[in-house]
This record gives structure tokens, C-alpha cells and sequence, in this order.
């Protein structure tokens, strides 16, 4: 692999991509990312056009708005990445690809560093960091959890 170049994919590998030069990341709260990827906020991070590149598969567009095309896997229904249909923002100079930080091998080398649509945020998001916290997916029962004060 060429240094600088970070690597992705669904989760059933049917698709691929590798991407170079991260331009930007953060959260987004806006109410599409919410519905089609079910969680209460998305995190993404963006490369510009000609950094960014499917290396297996053919992933399937949706429109999702008037301006935005966003792409899956056909087979597990992973949501990859999406483009804007419009041309490039003049400062930028390129189109920039936005893809789901979660799909890349390595999430953990991209820290968000914004949060977009903010004014749409469910409400109890800020809350997240005081909860009660389990090592993994075993719980327990919402009744034996310590109150919180
Ligand atoms: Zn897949
Ligand atoms: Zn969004």
C-alpha cells in the first residue's frame, strides 16, 4: 500500500476503496444521514474527487436529495460514501467525496473535527458521555442500573 493512502469497505467486502489526503470530518446531524443510516448522528470525513477511488465492486446510487448522490453496497446495503452533484465550491476546487468514517479499516486515524447541521442534533446527544458504560454488548436490565444524579 502507498503511504498516506487509507482504505475501506462494506461490511461484506463485496466493495472497496481507498482514499488519500483527508480534506475534512465530523458529525452530521442532518435528518437524511439519520434515516438512512439509523443511528442518532453520522460520522464522515471527506476526501477531494481525485483522492478518492472504488478499488472492488460497483456500489448502487441513490439520490437522496436534489443535489446529493449517495452510493451502497448492492449486497449488504452498507451506505459508503456520497457525492455532491453540483460543481466544485470554488475554494476547494474539486469535487469532494464524503464517506461514512465508520467503513474505513481504520476509523480511529480520523478524528471528526466539526459537527454539521448541529441545529437539527437530537436533543439528548450531548447526554452520551455521562451514561452508564459495559465493556461489551452484555447489559444489564434498565432497572438495576445505578441513578444517575
Ligand atoms: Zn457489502
Ligand atoms: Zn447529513
Amino acid at each position: 500500500m502507498e503511504p498516506g493512502v487509507l482504505c475501506g469497505g462494506c461490511f461484506c467486502g463485496a466493495v472497496r476503496y481507498a482514499v488519500q489526503a483527508v480534506f475534512d470530518a465530523g458529525y452530521c446531524h442532518c435528518s437524511i444521514c439519520r434515516r438512512i443510516s439509523g443511528a442518532g448522528a453520522v460520522c464522515w470525513f471527506s476526501v477531494r474527487e481525485e483522492h478518492f477511488r472504488v478499488t472492488r465492486g460497483h456500489p448502487q446510487a441513490l439520490h437522496s436529495s436534489e443535489h446529493f448522490t449517495r452510493y451502497f453496497c448492492g449486497a449488504c446495503g452498507t451506505h459508503l460514501y456520497g457525492t455532491d452533484d453540483l460543481p466544485p465550491p470554488p475554494k476547494v476546487g474539486s469535487r469532494l467525496v464524503s464517506a461514512m468514517l465508520g467503513t474505513l479499516d481504520e476509523p480511529e486515524l480520523v478524528p471528526p473535527r466539526i459537527h454539521q447541521w448541529w441545529s437539527s442534533r437530537m436533543r439528548w446527544y450531548g447526554d452520551a458521555a455521562g451514561l452508564p458504560t459495559f465493556d461489551t454488548g452484555r447489559i444489564s436490565h434498565p432497572d438495576e442500573r445505578p441513578v444517575r444524579s
